[in-house]
């Protein structure tokens, strides 16, 4: 094992007893500092964003097995186990990522293909000691390298691969390249003045496309600022009309619907052109809801429907990249840990005015 500093036996760490409406959250400073095994690093923790669904694990909405939640956390390696240097080319004193997917099993038939969809991984916050610690471990081989260029406050909300957060950048970045566009195609980004939908029109132009953003009148201006062609009110009577004779009277190549709507699909699915995709991101509440597609549309218009939700690794590289030049810009409000209760609070009640990301002391 290979050390770069002196490391303490007990950390700071936010701390959930009994997740559910009257959970216990607290700020513990003696949680045992993790030893990393063979294959793991152990990361300082610089910072971590806090995601809606660290907020819906804590309420007991989704499980929860451990105490400490978080799946968005940037912060330096500073201890290897024997076997980690030879995974990944990580080194001491390097800047990483740690996400929602902590391991896979890397022999299952998923993880052959994408491992993203491994039926036997876990998960930061979820069966794992989450990224809201001052220190953790991860397997070397799970760990994304963070660029230079890129503060770790600005990285953290891109890790995420959460569609019912704000600011989920890898979660964006996926759903636009599964769009099957080409270069100057139209694409249009539903909830585009949204924490996902501004990152999803910041994509969408760096990759070539023309976009379409539609939100409510309110975020024209800045949907327009960040390189939106044409920007519509979902309220717009004449939409369908006016995005199709845009589009050479034919309509858009892509839709991408970040909003968690019923009314935003039904919307969505009319502004698509003949062979155009659909890529679902947002989770209407009510999990009943279907969308008014019938066989004949499929075939006769030659439509293409996807879902999206989590990148995969070469994704989360290609994002970071492109916010390392400063293209990719999320919002963020930056708070101290110690301020974690006001934070959560901010986040279930959807106040903040970007993602929270919080500062280890
Ligand atoms: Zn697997
Ligand atoms: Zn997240």
């Amino acid at each position: 094992m290979v050390t770069i500093t002196t490391i303490p036996t007990t950390q700071t760490a936010i701390w959930v007893d009994q997740p559910g409406e009257s959970a216990l959250i607290t700020l513990r400073d003696d949680v045992p500092v993790p030893t990393p095994k063979e294959n793991d690093i152990l990361v300082k923790i610089e910072c971590s964003g806090l995601c809606h669904s660290d907020v819906y694990n804590m309420m007991g909405h989704h499980p929860m097995d451990v105490h400490i939640p978080g799946h968005e956390g940037v912060g330096v390696i500073v201890q290897m186990g024997s076997r980690a240097s030879q995974v990944g080319n990580l080194r001491l004193g390097q800047r990483v990522g740690i996400k929602w997917i902590h391991e896979t099993c890397g022999q299952c038939p998923a993880c052959q293909r994408n491992n993203t969809v491994c039926p036997r991984q876990h998960n930061s916050g979820r069966d794992r000691d989450g990224t809201l610690q001052q220190y953790l471990t991860v397997p070397a081989s799970h760990a994304t390298p963070i660029p230079d260029g890129i503060s770790s406050e600005v990285a953290a909300p891109l890790l995420c691969e959460h569609a019912d957060d704000m600011v989920a950048g890898l979660t964006m970045y996926s759903a636009v390249g599964k769009c099957r566009t080409q270069n100057g195609d139209w694409i249009v980004i539903q909830g585009g003045g949204g924490g996902l939908g501004h990152l999803g029109v910041q994509i969408a132009v760096q990759k070539g496309l023309k976009v379409i953003a539609i939100d409510g009148e309110d975020k024209r201006n800045f949907c327009m600022g960040l390189g939106a062609s044409a920007f519509f009110s979902f309220a717009d009577p004449d939409l369908e009309q006016k995005i199709k004779s845009l589009a050479e009277d034919f309509g858009a190549h892509a839709v991408v619907c970040s909003p968690g709507s019923e009314a935003a699909y039904n919307q969505g699915i009319k502004l698509l052109r003949p062979g155009g995709t659909l890529v679902c991101v947002g989770l209407p509440s009510n999990g009943s809801y279907t969308m008014p597609l019938r066989p004949i549309d499929m075939v006769n218009r030659g439509l293409h429907v996807i879902g999206s939700a989590v990148g995969t690794e070469a994704e989360m590289q290609e994002l970071l990249k492109l916010a390392s030049t400063g293209a990719i810009v999320p919002q963020i409000e930056v708070m101290p840990l110690s301020q974690y209760a006001e934070a959560i609070e901010a986040v279930k009640t959807s106040k903040a005015s970007g993602k929270i990301v919080l500062k280890m002391p």
